[in-house]
């Protein structure tokens, strides 16, 4: 069904090959017209976290779908939206105690960047209306979000002359396994950046842990750790990003709780809702919602996205957080992480001259190549065994849906394995 209506995300349409048609999903499985079934190494773009067509979260969204598929939140309310927000306060760390939902990542982030500058404003402090950004951070597509993703390879240098002017500290190197001392030099250089530029900046944003699509770039606890004391020390909110990393990419349901902080605000989406609708949610702490309590209406948090709390987005990640509770995800990823270990941090794939780096956390792995010239033709070689990879840039990597099997990740990491081997 080849077909130039339809355009297509990343792709220049005149030479990309014809897309995938796809039919249906089972597990970790895609269904191609024609028969063929690829086991996919992303659980598209890192959200399906159940794989497809999983009986309960289908379930959930036809039942909700039979009651009420939407409604505005302005002046209304609705249990699904309740019940979401009281289950996301329950299990993110201690001390996120409000909820605002949106219909994506980017808005989720949108709003987050909102909240932090307009907590500035009411605290008197109207000066602080930028941000503190990493490079090779990315935080969505849209314009706010574009102008703190890394400036050079994050992939928008084309909209610089739209974009607010921001500030950037530089990526963590040290690795997630780092020791404090190996870290030190990250943390100093991100003091240095907050001493210059503290007086303006509203908040620090980051991706905990794993810097997803700026590279795969993993950092130690250490690091998030110091983060959130320099951020007290300069008096600027701390924004955690975990739309990738949020539940359980990264080993534990949410990377914050490696470094056992609390940011002031946390945004979560991809996997929210097991990926079966697009939804968002923005969490703030008392310190930051109370701010805004005001006898003065102009205080009010002035955003409000037509979908939000979508009732069947709600239900479905009620569903999905139910599931992934019950059936001890947290154990599966461990699993998970172990297979790729063995698979990946081996001398075979981490001393071949294409490579520079293996890097796994949770259910996360990466090769990164040295030249991206290495990954042309990769996708079709994975496909040729079954598997569905996207790689990007140098970096080759899975992040499999939690329901995948031992067997069928080793399936994965053979066909990125055997691609390193005839490099
Ligand atoms: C995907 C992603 C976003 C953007 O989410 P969308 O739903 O695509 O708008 C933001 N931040 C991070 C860390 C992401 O991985």
């Amino acid at each position: 069904m080849p077909s130039n209506t339809l355009w297509h995300p990343y792709a220049q349409m005149q030479t990309q090959p014809a897309p995938l048609e796809v039919v249906g999903g089972q597990g970790p499985f895609i269904e191609l017209a024609g028969g063929e079934r690829l086991l996919d190494a992303t659980c598209s773009w890192w959200c399906m976290i159940h794989g497809y067509g999983h009986p309960r979260l289908v379930s959930a969204i036809q039942q909700q779908a039979d009651t009420l598929c939407h409604v505005m939140l302005g002046g209304m309310s609705h249990a699904p939206a309740v019940e979401l927000a009281e289950t996301l306060v329950r299990i993110t760390p201690p001390g996120l105690d409000h909820v605002f939902f949106s219909d994506s990542g980017s808005v989720g982030m949108e709003v987050a960047m909102k909240m932090a500058v307009q907590y500035q404003v009411l605290r008197g402090r109207p000066q602080k209306h930028r941000m503190l950004s990493l490079m090779r951070a990315y935080h969505g597509d849209t314009s706010g979000c574009m102008a703190v993703c890394d400036p050079e390879e994050g992939m928008h240098s084309l909209f610089a002359g739209l974009l607010p002017r921001h500030h950037f500290a530089p990526a963590p190197t040290a690795p997630f396994d780092a020791s404090p001392q190996d870290v030190d030099a990250d943390i100093a250089a991100l003091r240095t950046t907050l001493e210059a530029c503290h007086h303006e900046v509203a908040a620090l944003l980051m991706e905990p842990l794993l810097q997803a699509a700026g590279g795969l770039n993993m950092t130690s606890p250490h690091y998030v750790r110091a983060a959130r004391e320099l951020c007290d020390e300069f008096d600027v909110l701390l924004i955690f990003d975990e739309v990738a990393t949020g539940f359980g990419r990264t080993g534990k349901l949410f990377a914050a709780e490696h470094a056992e902080v609390t940011p002031d605000i946390m945004v979560l989406s991809k996997g929210l809702t097991g990926g079966y609708l697009g939804h968002a949610a923005t969490l703030a702490t008392g310190r930051v919602y109370n701010t805004f309590l005001s006898d003065d209406d102009g205080h009010a948090f002035m955003h409000g996205p037509t979908f939000m709390g979508n009732p069947l987005a709600c239900r479905v990640a009620l569903e999905s957080i139910a599931v992934f509770e019950e059936e001890d995800y947290l154990g599966k990823i461990a699993e998970l992480n172990a297979v790729l270990r063995e698979e990946l941090l081996n001398e075979r794939v981490a001393r071949h001259p294409a490579v520079n780096d293996v890097r796994v956390l949770g259910a996360c792995a990466a090769i990164e190549f040295k030249d991206a010239v290495s990954l042309a033709g990769a996708q079709t070689h994975a496909r040729r065994q079954g598997v569905w990879l996207r790689p990007f840039g140098r970096w080759l990597y899975t992040m499999p849906a939690y329901i995948t099997t031992q067997d069928e990740l080793r399936q994965i990491t053979a066909a990125m394995t055997s691609w390193v081997e005839q490099c």
